[in-house]
Order: C-alpha cells, then sequence, then structure tokens
C-alpha cells in the first residue's frame, strides 16, 4: 500500500462519506473535500447530491471516473461525461426493494394518518377515545397509480398486489411483461392521475419529468388522492402542492424527496397536517447502503485503473 499521498489518486468527495465507505477505501485514495481546490483530481466520487457540471469536468484534464453513491444521476451530466471520455457509475437494482419499501410506508402513513395520530396521542388533547375522529383512506382494495413501473415501481407494484390493490402504471413505453408479472394495467398520464387513490412517483428527474406534477395534474386528481413521492422533489411543483393541501383538495402527500433538499425551514409545506416529509430515506437502511457503499466504491477503483465500470450509466 502507498504511504505517499502523493502517489495516491486523488479523489474529490462530498464529504462525510460514512464508515462503511471508508472502510471499503480502507486509505488506498486520497478524499479531497468537495470546496476544495486543487489542480490535480483523478475521479469524483458523489455521496450526497452535489452538481457535476460540465464546467466541473472541464477543471481535471486526468479525470477518469465519476461514482455516484446512490441510482439517481440527476445532479451529474452524464452527457458531458461521456463526451469527455469519463464513465459515470451508478448503483442500480440493490435499492429498489428498501425504496419501495418506504414508499409503501409512506402510502400507508399518509392514507391512514399515522404521523399526525402519533402526534395527538402524545398531546394534551387525547383524552379520550372517539370513533368519529381522524379517518383515514383505505389502502386494501384501492387504487395505486405507480409513475414510472421502473425497477422500484415494480416492486411497489409486488407490495400493492399484496394489499389487493388495483395497479396502474405510466411509463413512456408500455410493458407487458410488467402487466404480466405484476397484474398491472397501463394508463395513460392524465388515466392514472384521474382514476388512483394512490399516486407514488417513482420517475428519474428529467427535463421532461421536471415539474411534471404542477397545478393542473394536481387539481385533476380524485380530492380523495394521496400523492407519494420518493423520485426526486422537482417532479413536483412544491408551491402548487401546498397549495392543494392547504385548500383539502387532496387527502394527503408524502414527501422523501424535495426541492430544494431541506426545504427551507419556514416552507408552508412544512406548517401543513395533512403531509408526511422524510429526510431522503428511501434507500436508508443498513444492508442496502453497505451495497450501495460496495457498488460505488468498485466503480470508483475499475475507473481509477482504466477498467470497465461494472455498473455504469449509459
Ligand atoms: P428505472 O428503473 O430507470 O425506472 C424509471 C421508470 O420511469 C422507467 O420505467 C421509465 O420508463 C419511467 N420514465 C422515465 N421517464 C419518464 C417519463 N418522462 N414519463 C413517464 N415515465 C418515465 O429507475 P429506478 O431505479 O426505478 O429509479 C427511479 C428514480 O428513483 C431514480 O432516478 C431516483 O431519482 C429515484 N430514487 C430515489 C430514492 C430515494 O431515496 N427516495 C432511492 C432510489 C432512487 P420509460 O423509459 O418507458 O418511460
Amino acid at each position: 500500500m502507498h504511504s505517499d499521498t502523493a502517489t495516491k489518486a486523488r479523489v474529490l468527495a462530498d464529504l462525510p462519506v460514512s464508515d462503511a465507505v471508508l472502510d471499503l477505501i480502507a486509505g488506498r485514495v486520497e478524499l479531497v473535500p468537495w470546496d476544495s481546490a486543487t489542480d490535480r483530481i483523478d475521479a469524483i466520487y458523489t455521496y450526497g447530491h452535489p452538481t457535476v457540471d460540465d464546467a466541473m469536468l472541464a477543471r481535471w484534464p486526468g479525470l477518469k471516473v465519476v461514482s455516484n453513491f446512490g441510482v439517481g444521476v440527476d445532479h451529474i451530466d452524464v452527457k458531458a461525461a461521456t463526451q469527455r471520455g469519463i464513465p459515470v457509475g451508478n448503483t442500480p437494482g440493490i435499492l429498489d426493494g428498501a425504496t419501495a419499501d418506504l414508499a409503501f410506508s409512506l402510502m400507508l402513513a399518509a392514507g391512514r394518518r399515522l404521523v399526525e395520530g402519533d402526534r395527538y396521542a402524545r398531546g394534551p388533547d387525547f383524552l379520550r377515545f372517539d370513533p368519529s375522529f381522524m379517518l383515514g383512506r383505505e389502502i386494501h382494495g384501492a387504487t395505486i397509480g405507480i409513475f414510472g413501473m421502473g425497477r422500484i415501481g415494480r416492486q411497489v407494484a409486488k407490495r400493492a398486489r399484496g394489499f389487493d390493490m388495483t395497479v396502474l402504471y405510466h411509463n413512456r413505453t408500455k410493458s407487458d411483461e410488467a402487466e404480466i408479472a405484476l397484474g398491472a394495467r397501463y394508463a395513460t398520464r392524465d388515466e392514472l392521475l384521474a382514476n388512483s387513490d394512490y399516486i407514488v412517483l417513482t420517475v428519474p428527474l428529467t427535463a421532461e419529468t421536471r415539474g411534471m406534477i404542477g397545478r393542473k395534474e394536481l387539481a385533476m386528481m380524485k380530492p380523495t388522492a394521496t400523492l407519494v413521492n420518493v423520485a426526486r422533489g422537482a417532479v413536483v411543483d412544491a408551491m402548487a402542492l401546498t397549495e392543494a393541501l392547504a385548500a383539502k383538495r387532496l387527502h394527503a402527500a408524502a414527501l422523501d424527496v424535495t426541492d430544494p433538499e431541506p426545504l427551507p425551514r419556514d416552507h408552508p409545506l412544512l406548517k401543513l397536517n395533512n403531509i408526511i416529509i422524510t429526510p431522503h430515506l428511501g434507500s436508508a437502511t443498513v444492508e442496502t447502503r453497505r451495497k450501495m457503499a460496495e457498488m460505488s466504491v468498485v466503480n470508483l477503483f475499475a475507473g481509477l485503473e482504466g477498467q470497465p465500470l461494472p455498473y455504469r450509466v449509459m
């Protein structure tokens, strides 16, 4: 092992990375803090979601790889990296179960008002049981609309079947395989919005999906519907959602992701009762985060050694 830092690869990383990642790196590279200007960087390791744009890629001609801890790469200009011959790695496939579990938890919690109920049960006003109080919406037997029937969307659909839900989905491409395997039915975007009791967003953030759920789309949803976002915050227009929830034009929303993230502490969404917000916990289990650490570090070293990345964004 090299002890001389001058000979080690220099990896720009948005520190602090977790102990799991540090264990795997085992001192084999020098981690350079994100904002430290330096003339030599051999790789970029993105742990949170800092922006990696073309101007940044242009700064270090010797850059060999960008390795992302996570599957979503909307914060990285993949096209620019590809044009510069820099491979971008991510961690697809191993976080689908954990993220779908969280989507389902949010859906159950928002539908049945769990967080509101917890707050009430701890507070001074809960002095006797009231059967007419805090009624939620049923999940079993309801219709779920999955926007983005990809890896995570399919896992959500599997769970929905266990709750006897009718499963609608929307993608740009219809998937016969998903329909047969998951008993899901294809819907146009508008059909999905109008007919679902639970709308779960599992699309990547792209130019097409940015702001995809705005005022018009929220108005198309049933007033009894719940919106769950485990994709990226910017897929939803936060101000339009605030208005719809404040006016009780929706039953509830549950967001694992927001734009910006975190929301400013005085954001009006944070003042509403009919919303649950989690701090981007989709893949946050010990087991999944360990696998993400392994994949992202394998990608990092493959790139540094000039080898093909095992998990490369195309
Ligand atoms: P994936 O397998 O690529 O699935 C994405 C799905 O979205 C595909 O079925 C795709 O189908 C559909 N889609 C893409 N663009 C669309 C559009 N314009 N309109 C309608 N459908 C569209 O991705 P994944 O691994 O499931 O991950 C999805 C996203 O979840 C990631 O990009 C990431 O941002 C987010 N994520 C969040 C967390 C979290 O912690 N909350 C964790 C993991 C991932 P078509 O190509 O046929 O349209």
